[in-house]
């Protein structure tokens, strides 16, 4: 029997609150596909600040290298807004990412056929949505150097670097061309290569590459226009791969289409196959301790942990098998209700989304 070790960081919030559920979907999900998970769980962002002072302590960071995929709730919350930025909740976070060389963003957007209805745009646009934005997480404008605030000419003067090496394209557009060979086999590599020097090398190399998998469709897009078409016919789109900060807010645009946070999980790569798993929303402290989170995003983090990083894609099969046939039996948490009239009994909470979850496995 094939054993995997997680390691589990439930954080503040509604992270918190999500992640006993969660573990427990993945838990009955490792049962049926006969692996084991062994779970052990640390302290990451608010918690381990008031636990440790730090908010990302070294037993937390040694433990996470040595697991085969951590899983993240979510870090951050009124409590700890006035500590100096540097001493934050986040930085636990951004430590972590670092710290496992997680090079690779993985976004989907996916729309369950039920929830059409909850997107900005018209239910046919949308409707089986299921595209993959791949966005580079450790290099370009938000880390190029030189960068800063200065006096010149008597004013100040702010500046970023946009920098990609060879070596990092390279390696981001594999995981783009492997994952589109896994899916529907269609990449589309977004730049700006008609005005930035540093997208001209990007769509240089990325094109080199297409030889090496010749049953991928690569296709290029400049970034104004694929934030235009993915509001105009998102469904054309298979596997997007791109740089930092057009991902950062492409991956947003993206998980626009689908209506609610809730239902958005997602992944970060390393090279060696470490994986960190969390939902896309935060600790959302509006609603946190009040049984009101939906915790498919978590969930649905835990099926791409079993694809991506546990190679159990049966386990993940499962799980998201599980969670459309809940939505299809007209189930719903408060923010994915939309205009639906829900009868009042299929409204429910974070525990009783989960059990149903359970139950469907
Ligand atoms: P948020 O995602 O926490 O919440 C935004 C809105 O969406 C809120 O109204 C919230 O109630 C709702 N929402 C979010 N997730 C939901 C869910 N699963 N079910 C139902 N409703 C949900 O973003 P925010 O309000 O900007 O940030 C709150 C805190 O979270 C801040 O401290 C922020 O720094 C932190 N944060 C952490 C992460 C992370 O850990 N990755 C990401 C984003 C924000």
């Amino acid at each position: 029997m094939s054993e995997h070790n997680v390691y589990v960081l439930p954080g503040d919030g509604i992270g918190a609150e999500v992640m006993g559920p969660a573990v427990a979907v993945m838990q009955a999900a490792a049962d049926q596909v006969g692996c084991a998970v062994n779970v052990t769980q640390g302290l990451v962002g608010g918690v381990a600040i008031d636990a440790t002072g730090s908010p990302l302590p070294e037993e937390t960071l040694a433990a996470a290298q040595q697991a085969d995929a951590v899983l993240l709730g979510g870090v951050g919350g009124p409590k700890w807004d006035d500590l100096p930025m540097d001493a934050r909740p986040e930085r636990g976070l951004l430590g972590l990412r670092q710290a496992l060389g997680l090079f690779a963003n993985l976004r989907p957007a996916l729309l369950f056929g039920p929830l059409a209805q909850a997107s900005s745009l018209k239910t046919e646009l949308v409707a089986d949505l299921d595209i993959l934005i791949i966005r580079e997480l450790t290099g370009g404008i938000y880390f190029g150097e030189p960068r800063g605030i200065e006096m010149r000419d008597n004013e100040r003067v702010g500046f970023n670097t946009l920098v990609y090496s060879e070596h990092e394209i390279e390696r981001i557009a594999r995981v783009g061309f492997e994952l589109a060979q896994k899916r529907n086999g269609r990449l589309c590599s977004v730049d700006k290569a008609n005005v930035l020097d540093s997208s001209q090398l990007w769509r240089e190399v990325v094109s080199n590459l297409a030889d090496d998998y010749p049953d991928v469709e690569l296709s290029h897009m400049y970034v104004d226009n694929a934030g235009m078409q993915l509001v105009r016919e998102p469904k054309q789109f298979d596997v997007i791969v791109t740089g930092n900060m057009f991902g950062d807010i492409l991956s947003d645009v993206a998980a626009m289409l689908t209506g609610s946070l809730g239902m958005l999980p997602s992944a970060s790569l390393a090279a060696s196959g470490v994986g960190l798993y969390e939902p896309v929303h935060g600790t959302a402290p509006d609603i946190a301790g009040e049984d009101k989170a939906n915790p498919l995003a978590t969930i649905l983090s835990v099926a791409m942990m079993y694809r991506y990083s546990l190679d159990q894609p049966a386990a993940a099969d499962a799980i998201e098998r599980a969670v459309a046939q809940v939505l299809d039996a007209g189930y719903r948490t408060l923010d994915i209700q939309g205009n639906e009239a829900v009868q009042s009994d299929q409204l429910v909470g974070t525990k009783a989304m989960a059990d149903l979850v359970l139950e469907h496995l």
